[in-house]
């Protein structure tokens, strides 16, 4: 029996690699957006451990839009290339959470990455292309428009599409005293339509470290549960 075979989640890089058939690189871009927690619909100055570029590179803030945020990364990872065959590429929004946008901004955000989706044209034999598009989002801003803006990308372009949906602990009152302002009904609630979408989706939840908050002990199990879950591939 292998040693994956034995962990209660599913490893994420032998995935990618059957997946993909080849290395698989995070290309991290930053679509300035913001999020309901900054700009006072949910809360007013984020999470306390969140930083003020909204935890991403911080890049279009230095002048650098989506188009040449790829350029630059994609040049980095062709020098990754194994037996000249270029890696494949997450272009992973990071920044704020990328579906507190309007339906124009999402289109338009999304059609930066036309020439390197597949069927796109500027791309030299080569070199990387996009075989996937991730979004890092909050869980209480994910409307259905944009799962089906999503869903469209997914079927139009042939890419996977993965939803990043942030928990962070599944203790509401933790949420509160971090000052993350969203439920774990409304993380359970997302999750639930990403998947009814057929989205991968996935969360990050660390306990908190930064502020040295603790979950109490009964929403652990629900943790346990949520994490279990989320390490789930539906693709
Ligand atoms: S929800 Fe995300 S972007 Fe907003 S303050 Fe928290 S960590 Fe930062």
């Amino acid at each position: 029996m292998e040693r994956e075979d034995l962990l209660p989640f599913r490893p994420l890089a032998p995935w990618m690699l059957a997946r993909y058939g080849r290395a698989t690189h995070r290309l991290a871009l930053d679509a300035g957006s913001t999020c309901p927690n900054r700009d006072g619909t949910r809360g007013r100055g984020g999470c306390t451990y969140c930083d003020v570029e909204g935890s991403g590179t911080g890049a279009q803030k230095d002048g650098l839009d989506l188009r040449r945020q790829m350029e630059a990364g994609l040049a980095r990872l062709a020098r990754r290339a194994e037996d000249g065959v270029p890696p494949a590429v997450v272009a992973y929004f990071q920044s704020y959470s990328n579906t507190y946008v309007t339906p124009e901004r999402l289109r338009e955000v999304l059609a930066s990455l036309d020439p390197w989706l597949p069927e796109g044209g500027a791309v030299a034999d080569g070199a990387p292309r996009v075989a996937c598009v991730a979004l890092a989002t909050r869980p209480d801003t994910l409307p259905e428009w944009a799962l089906d803006e999503l869903a469209r990308l997914k079927e139009e372009r042939g890419v996977d599409v993965w939803l990043e949906l942030g928990l962070e602990t599944a203790d509401d009152e933790v949420q509160r005293r971090i000052h993350r302002l969203h439920t774990l009904a409304e993380f359970h609630d997302a999750a639930r339509r990403a998947r009814a979408a057929s989205f991968a989706w996935a969360t990050r939840s660390s306990d908190c470290p930064a502020t040295g908050v603790k979950a109490r002990a009964a929403p652990r199990s629900s943790w346990r549960r949520a994490a279990w879950r989320a390490s789930r591939c539906t693709t």
